[in-house]
């Protein structure tokens, strides 16, 4: 089978790798760290399954157009990728699905919001309707500043259109669990959870980022865990898609947040998580390539099978991220990290410079994951594998799953 993965990222290089076991890749645009990638566009291509990464061409529409092109595409269209495309329109949906969901109000002018906003008992949650790149979320305890931001964004201001919408929600507490659900626009098999790291600094501290690592699997979830978020989560949210006319055949991946009163929907993403993707699709042992190419087929086959031992992931950053990432600085030791026993490294944010030299070219360049029998094991290789790259400024977190015991 020839599987053509669409983007250029962390999450890609890990898609192409896992899926390259058993099936040939081509990566779209992809970058000059991930092997088979070509600068072909993705529409003339030439391939049996393609597999679309990122959030941005789905919501474009990239799914429909391959399939009215007779392709096979695990990826939802654009009807169903609304779901991250606009968090109001998903809010309504999973309420009406009887998901479990935080309160919240959908706003387009000032009064109504400070009204719904100052009725909250705090903290307090405002975020844009479309896509911001994962930073359209403010989460405080300070009612003042919810509503500055509220009036900036409603303003335009702060994102553009995609913030004159606004979504105001109830915080709630609890620790964080991604789960990814491969759908194939009935049915649904959820794969093994994993946690995220979002904030730049140790201990939760710093500016919000696309993800400084994550780890899989999470052995402090109570048994059937997953088998009870595809009753209560997926399966309803699937059920009201096909309602409505949506046949939606890619990643569910549902954000959920472990409150004292059970678990709750946080948002849904409509692909895998990256990095929270990445130690999940390398524990697979199955055949990712035969899940995939099922669930864009309309018929899901076996569940998957995964390694029983632990993978960590510790992002590598540019200097200057989140604020302003530093690029063109060249990356040395990337051979070294690889070879340390149990490490994989994913370039995520690379460019070749004009001698061909591998450098930095976005925010987070190289996804460091370890893998072993244990959490601890997975953590100590992917912190030897980590200390072997180097580049001017570049910075990381130093305890991802360090508090977990397994
Ligand atoms: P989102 O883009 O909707 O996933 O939000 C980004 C992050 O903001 C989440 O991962 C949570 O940490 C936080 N967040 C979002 N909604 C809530 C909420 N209702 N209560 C508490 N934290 C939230």
């Amino acid at each position: 089978m020839k599987v053509c993965v669409v983007g250029s990222g962390g999450r890609e290089a890990c898609l192409a790798l896992v899926l390259g076991r058993t099936a040939d890749v081509v990566v779209s645009p992809g970058n000059p760290g991930i092997p088979g990638s070509v600068t072909t566009p993705v529409e003339e291509i030439d391939a049996d399954l393609y597999v679309i990464g990122p959030e941005a061409p789905l919501v474009d529409g990239l799914a429909d157009r391959l399939r009215g092109a007779g392709r096979l595409v695990f990826g939802p269209g654009a009807d169903g990728a609304q779901l991250e495309g606009s968090k109001a329109w998903m809010k309504e949906l999973v309420t009406t699905a009887g998901v479990p969901t935080a309160r919240f109000g959908r706003f387009d002018e000032i009064g109504p919001a400070l009204d719904f906003l100052r009725a909250l008992p705090g903290p307090y949650v405002v975020k844009t309707d479309g896509l911001a790149a994962g930073k359209g979320v403010l989460v405080t305890d300070d009612l003042a500043e919810a509503e500055d931001d509220v009036r900036d964004k409603l303003a335009g201001t702060s994102f553009g259109d995609a913030g004159r919408t606004v979504v105001i929600e109830e915080g709630m507490t609890g620790p964080e669990v991604s789960v990814f659900a491969v759908c194939d626009g009935r049915r649904a098999v959820v794969l093994e959870p994993a946690q995220d790291f979002k904030r730049v600094g140790d201990g939760d501290t710093g500016p919000n980022t696309g993800g400084m690592g994550a780890y899989s699997p999470l052995p402090w979830l109570p048994a059937g865990f997953a088998a009870d978020i595809l009753d209560r989560f997926v399966g309803p949210t699937l059920a009201e898609l096909r309602r409505r006319g949506i046949d939606y055949r890619g990643v569910l991946y549902a954000g959920l947040m472990l409150t004292p009163e059970g678990p709750k929907l946080v948002e849904y993403n409509i692909r895998f998580g990256d990095p929270d993707g990445q130690v999940v699709l390398l524990r697979m042992t199955s055949d990712l390539a035969a899940l995939l190419a099922g669930a864009a087929a309309g018929h899901l086959t076996d569940e998957p099978t995964y390694d029983p031992g632990a993978a960590v992931l510790v992002v590598a950053a540019a200097a200057g991220y989140p604020a302003s990432p530093s690029t063109g600085d060249v990356i040395e030791g990337l051979d070294e990290a690889g070879a340390v026993d149990g490490a994989t490294v994913l370039c995520a944010g690379v460019a070749a410079d004009p001698d061909g030299r591998l450098v930095t070219a976005g925010g987070r360049v190289l996804d460091v994951v370890g893998q072993g029998p244990d959490i601890a094991t997975a953590r100590a290789r992917a912190y030897a594998s980590l200390a072997r790259v180097a580049w001017p400024g570049r910075h990381h977190r130093t305890d991802i799953a360090r508090e977990v015991t397994s």
